[in-house]
């Protein structure tokens, strides 16, 4: 491991294009686990006037030789440092360089470069893994044509994959078979790919809108090929949706995804050669969720989507990461909403947006979408560049309307075919398209931090008008645009009026009649579906929020508003320690009782926001008090309505393990009664909850089921814990979850943490299992925030144990600590302490350096 006292910070304004370049590339691996060597033979040209010293990325690599032109370079013409390799005179613009060295990818447990995992050889080089692999110009902005020569033992390595088409294959007079992948498009090093094992393949088609034939290829660890259905149907669509929507096509005659168990990140989309999570491929209705089934499809779509918003177009430089990100993101949300149901999808993207997004951006780890700088790229996956960067693009979408949006993204694409750009090439498409410029959007690149919207109305006598003054709070930070969809309603829930309006710089004035005899002020809904990332700092009476909430006929608004009514009911109870206001959430409840809704919707609109949900939008971090006002609520509503709920639970009760929206939407709401019942005093209903897990036909009906009664701290938690561990040892993605549910809700879980970890079925290289217990134990604050700084404890000792086994995840689990601030008490100071000490660890990495420094800084 690199150690971090070497690696520089970099800056955006230090960016310049590279002296050199390489356009052309002939890559030889000879596989082995412990031992391989690579070769590469590079064409490499001078980009500037005068040629200089040409230097090479390479980390943690073995040198073995290097050839100028073909002659072997005295070892005075270069020099080789923990970050690369200098040729100081390059013997012309033109040359040929062959660089040979050597890695030991059964030793990478950081899952960057090559690394081994379960049976096979695979790669992960986005951002900057490829250096891990060999010497090369590892930037993005270098693009080159690479033929690629795999040898290896076929008893080891039956399967020997690579991007683009396979050429051909030999075996060789010592056992050995080598096989030759070229891919036709020039790309950057990050989207290499390389794929070696004893992996059994399977296969589909699709044809093309101008009739060309795809092949398509699942390769998967031996006894997964009957769970690879889904994902090919999934990839089959959103080929054609990609086609429908913006008329982009596929560009090769092979495309093919690889599922594999030991992944950093979701899935990653290496030119034809997609590399996937294997819980984000695999699935049958025995074993997976709706929500896995609908997550499956999504990353399908957004890594297929990259092949044009990401791999054709591509990036200048890091910095402009959410170039492809947030636009994929917005690609593959729109794909959801078009296969799914729109309403829903959006309402859980801007959840997922407030409970993710909105806190990192006020936290010590905010930063502007482009950022400014960084010392490792990896911290800098986050949810601000890819889901803020996606809101960032359907703001774009409402500014330009749909239509026109997709007229600049084709022109974007064209423009810059097989170009590395900045969003600032992606804003003169769309602003080519709009036929104007858009003012200030630029901004919105720049600022970090969440636009606090503030809304101040008065009446002008003089106009009888209403009007309402809509600012952006941060008078110093730079102005942004906002696009501000709205209605305004009358006391009686009808709409008097609605628009949308574009707001240029601080400050948006709306002014509408006051109605009736009287002058009344309308009621207004603002910012309807989020239409621009902003957070509303709305006085309104709850009285309003009630007509809101009963009356929107926008759904995503309306359920928005429910939640403010109830955010407005504890904020009161908060404020003064009880509260008349819950009735009013009772009476919109009981409404809703009568409405005939999208079962899916109505299961949303029923749940009870979550103690981060709640804990996030009050800003209010005081976690037992505020789960017992919680706990509380929940049990009021069920006893209220105990009887719909029952009736709806049997209503629902028969299910059909299919993926279609009304059997989704039938087991959602079947759950969601479920765990209303199971609140109710007597317990009478945990035998419900018992048998729905044992009778179970789909993963969906048997893991709420567990999660719930292990909630309710149920007398038969122990029974079904065991129960549902006997049912899936044999499957390691559906053990995560049960490892999951163990820790991930409820106080004092430190135990069973501990527990777990020795269970046979943990492994700490393994990131879906990091994930599963300690990522969920740290999201849940009544455990990783409890006042004694246990917590603090138990996550910071993982941390030092997984900094040298993998920095990348041990430095995300590190972020969890930005929530320590906010704390009351000793946290803080506990925090501090735990993080200090990780930060004297002998080897710490830069990518844990990065983040405990930014976090100590705000404690
Ligand atoms: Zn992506």
């Amino acid at each position: 491991m690199t150690s971090s006292s070497s690696s520089p910070v970099h800056k955006i304004e230090d960016y310049s294009p590279n002296l050199w370049s390489t356009s052309k590339v002939h890559l030889r691996f000879d596989l082995d686990p412990h031992l391989t060597v690579v070769r590469a033979d590079y064409e490499v040209k001078l980009n500037g006037e005068s040629i200089g010293p040409l230097f090479l990325n390479g980390e943690n690599l073995e040198f073995l030789s290097l050839r100028l032109n073909g002659t072997i370079a005295d070892p005075s013409e270069y020099e080789i440092s923990e970050l690369g390799l200098v040729v100081f005179h390059p013997p012309g613009a033109n040359f040929h360089l062959t660089i040979e060295n050597r890695i030991c990818p059964s030793k990478n447990t950081s899952l960057e470069g090559l690394y081994k995992s379960g049976s096979m050889l695979c790669t992960q080089n986005e951002p900057e893994g490829f250096r891990k692999i060999v010497y090369s110009i590892d930037r993005p902005d270098n693009m080159m044509r690479f033929f690629v020569t795999i040898s290896g033992d076929p008893n080891l390595f039956p399967v020997m994959l690579s991007n683009g088409n396979f050429i051909t294959e030999r075996n060789l007079p010592d056992g050995k078979k080598e096989v030759d992948w070229e891919d036709p498009f020039p790309k950057p090093t990050y989207l290499f790919a390389l794929v070696a094992g004893e992996l059994v393949e399977t296969n589909d088609e699709f044809i093309t809108k101008s009739a060309k034939k795809v092949t398509l290829k699942i390769f998967v660890e031996k006894g997964n090929e009957n769970k690879v259905n889904f994902a090919f149907d999934s990839l089959k669509k959103a080929m054609k949706w990609d086609e429908d929507t913006f008329g982009l096509e596929y560009d090769l005659d092979l495309f093919m995804i690889v599922a594999v168990e030991d992944f950093n990140m979701g899935a990653m989309e290496n030119k034809g050669l997609n590399l996937f999570n294997a819980k984000l491929v695999l699935a049958d209705k025995k074993s997976a969720t709706d929500e896995t089934f609908e997550s499956i499809m999504a990353v399908i779509g957004h890594e297929y989507f990259h092949n044009w918003t990401g791999n054709r177009v591509t990036l200048r430089n890091w910095f402009n990461l959410t170039l492809k990100e947030g636009l994929t993101v917005f690609r593959d949300q729109w794909f959801t909403e078009d296969m799914t149901d729109p309403d829903v999808k959006r309402i859980k993207d801007i959840l997922f947006l407030k409970e993710h997004q909105f806190p990192e951006d006020q936290g010590p780890m905010s930063h502007p979408i482009v950022p400014k700088s960084y010392t490792e790229m990896n911290n800098f996956y986050t949810v601000t560049v890819y889901e803020k960067g996606a809101e960032v693009i359907r703001l774009v979408s409402e500014i330009l309307g749909r239509e026109n949006f997709k007229k600049g993204l084709i022109d974007y694409l064209t423009r810059y075919d097989g170009q590395g750009v900045t969003f600032e090439e992606f804003i003169s498409s769309m602003e080519r398209a709009f036929g104007k410029p858009i003012p200030l959007l630029s901004n919105w690149y720049h600022r970090s931090g969440t636009p606090k919207i503030q809304v101040k109305d008065h009446f002008d006598e003089t106009t009888k008008e209403w009007v309402f003054t809509i600012s952006d709070r941060d008078s110093d930070a730079l102005p942004l645009i906002f696009v501000n969809s709205y209605a305004a309603f009358g006391s009686d829930g009808k709409i008097l009026s609605e628009g949308k309006r574009i707001q240029e710089g601080k400050v948006d004035e709306i002014r509408l009649c006051g109605y009736g005899p009287s002058y009344a002020k309308p009621i207004l809904s603002l910012f309807r579906g989020l239409s621009s990332p902003v957070s509303l700092e709305s006085t309104m009476p709850i009285e309003e929020i009630q007509i809101l909430a009963e009356n929107e006929p926008d759904g995503v608004s309306r359920f928005f508003n429910f939640q403010n009514l109830i955010f407005s009911w504890m904020d009161d109870l908060i404020q003064n320690g009880k509260s008349e206001r819950f009735s009013i959430i009772i009476d919109t409840l009981r409404s809703c009782f009568k409405k005939d809704w999208d079962k899916t919707y109505f299961s949303f609109f029923l749940s009870f926001p979550s103690l981060s949900q709640i804990s996030e939008q009050l800003q209010c971090y005081d976690y037992l008090k505020l789960e017992t006002y919680r706990k509380d609520a929940i049990k009021t509503i069920s006893a209220q309505f105990s009887k719909e709920f029952q009736y709806l639970y049997e209503e629902n009760r028969k299910t059909i393990p299919i993926q279609t929206k009304e059997e989704i939407g039938k087991r959602r709401l079947k759950n969601t009664s479920l765990y209303y019942l199971l609140h109710d005093p007597t317990s009478k209903f945990e035998g419900l909850a018992i048998a729905q897990q044992r009778e179970a036909k789909h993963m969906s009906e048997e893991i709420s089921a567990l999660r719930y009664l292990i909630e309710i701290e149920s007398k038969a938690k122990e029974n079904v814990v065991t129960l549902f561990y006997d049912h899936w040892k044999h499957d390691a993605l559906v053990l995560d979850s049960w490892f999951a549910a163990q820790v991930g809700f409820g106080e004092n879980k430190s135990k069973i943490l501990e527990t777990l970890e020795l269970h046979p079925k943990f492994n700490l290289k393994n990131p879906n299992k990091v994930r599963s217990l300690y990522f969920s134990y740290a999201r849940n604050p009544l455990s990783f925030h409890d006042k004694t700084g246990i917590g603090y404890q138990i996550i910071a000792e993982r941390i030092k144990r997984l900094n040298g086994i993998n920095p990348q995840v041990a430095a995300g689990l590190a972020k969890l600590f930005s929530a320590a601030s906010k704390q009351k008490g000793d946290l803080p100071n506990i925090a501090k302490r735990e993080l200090e000490e990780i930060q004297n660890l002998p080897n710490l990495s830069k990518d844990l350096r990065e983040v405990t420094e930014k976090i100590v800084n705000s404690l």
